[in-house]
């Protein structure tokens, strides 16, 4: 256990905040430590993967990090259709995305260079251009970290929604994902419908695409739109897309015409909220140390220098511009801790 550890390489928004207890565990075994010791057991826990979809308010945390370094990924089963691979929670997802897409398996290519842990990948359901983590997830492997024990989740236990899953919930904040089961296909089709993945693959000649032509056309259209992690502060989407009632809609689009929107299937609408921010003016506003990325307004970065007041300020003054401009609430995405 470290003591007033600094969590500056723990965050990708580069804040400065110092953790009063830090423990970085490879085995789960390592947790007695926290369980055992009524100081750390009575303290205030949260769990950190990556640290790329978490926003630290205070300069201080008064209670105890858990960091799972874990590293490790194996074969369970495979035949010649399917393969079921064990992953340890504290591998990079990055890594991970790319070492299924050179092996050729399929399920994982449209969710290539998201940052973080495989461990967090199912805490939010982690989505992008139309893929979702729990379209490959077979099981996830638990500790609690209040008395050791450890549990099994199938994917239905998992309640997995849009960017959501019960390990958001209040109650279930105390597991540790320590590993995943991944089920991934060897035969299979690639989705390129989303976004201008199709448009962008046509542009360089490619009209049948595999695996590695969708992973490497995501790849670049994610560098060429978002804060590149490690140079910029940035938690990826700051906000989560806005999804509304078709009143709602035909209300906003009687007024302007050009708003964005994809249906959703119990008949309401997404909007995406960058459109709102960014009509609103914020895309490229800098304010200080903080401010809203100038190629993609549903991210807000920090420059150095700054704090999270300045970046929780920023957060409120385009909520209540968007609610004024629009009538439209628009939450967080990140972890707010
Ligand atoms: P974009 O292409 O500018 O599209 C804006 C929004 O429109 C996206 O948020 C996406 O919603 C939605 N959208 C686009 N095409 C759609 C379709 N065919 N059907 C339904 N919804 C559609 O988005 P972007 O900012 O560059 O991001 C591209 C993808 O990466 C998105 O899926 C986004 O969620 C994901 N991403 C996630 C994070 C994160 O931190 N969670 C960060 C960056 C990017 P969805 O968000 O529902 O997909």
């Amino acid at each position: 256990m470290e003591k007033d550890f600094s969590l500056l390489e723990y965050n990708t928004f580069g804040f400065n905040v110092t953790a009063k207890y830090f423990l970085r565990i490879n085995d789960t075994k390592e947790l007695k430590e926290v369980i055992d010791n009524e100081a750390y057991s009575s303290s205030r826990k949260f769990i950190l993967g990556g640290g790329s979809n978490v926003l630290f308010k205070d300069e201080y945390f008064d209670g105890v990090i858990i960091h799972l370094d874990n590293k490790g990924i194996k074969t369970l089963e495979e035949n010649a259709d399917k393969i079921k691979i064990r992953v340890c929670g504290g591998e990079i997802w990055k890594d991970f995305v790319n070492l299924t897409v050179a092996k050729g398996y399929y399920g994982l290519e449209n969710l290539s260079d998201i940052p973080g842990s495989v461990g967090a990948s199912p805490v939010q359901n982690i989505g992008s251009y139309g893929a979702e983590v729990k379209n490959c997830i077979h099981q996830v492997h638990a500790i609690d970290i209040n008395n050791g024990k450890t549990y099994t989740f199938n994917n239905n236990d998992c309640h997995f929604s849009y960017r959501n899953s019960i390990f958001k919930t209040e109650e279930y904040k105390r597991f540790l994902i320590y590993s995943v089961d991944f089920m991934l296909q060897k035969r299979g089709t690639v989705r390129t419908d989303y976004g201008n993945i199709k448009d962008f693959l046509m542009q360089r000649g490619v009209t049948s695409p595999c695996i590695s032509d969708v992973a490497n056309a995501i790849k670049e259209t994610r560098a060429n739109k978002l804060p590149e992690v490690g140079v910029i502060g940035s938690a990826g989407s700051f906000f989560q897309n806005a999804i509304v009632t078709q009143e709602v809609f035909d209300r906003l689009k009687f007024k302007y015409h050009d708003i964005p929107s994809y249906p959703e299937t119990d008949g309401r609408v997404k909007i995406p909220t960058g459109w709102f921010i960014e009509k609103a003016g914020w895309k490229g506003h800098r304010e200080g140390n903080v401010g809203v990325w100038d190629k993609q307004a549903l991210v807000l970065v920090h420059y150095g220098k700054g704090n999270s007041k300045e970046l929780l300020a920023l957060m409120n003054k385009i909520q209540d511009s968007v609610k004024k401009e629009f009538g439209i609430d628009i939450q967080p995405e990140v972890n707010i801790v």
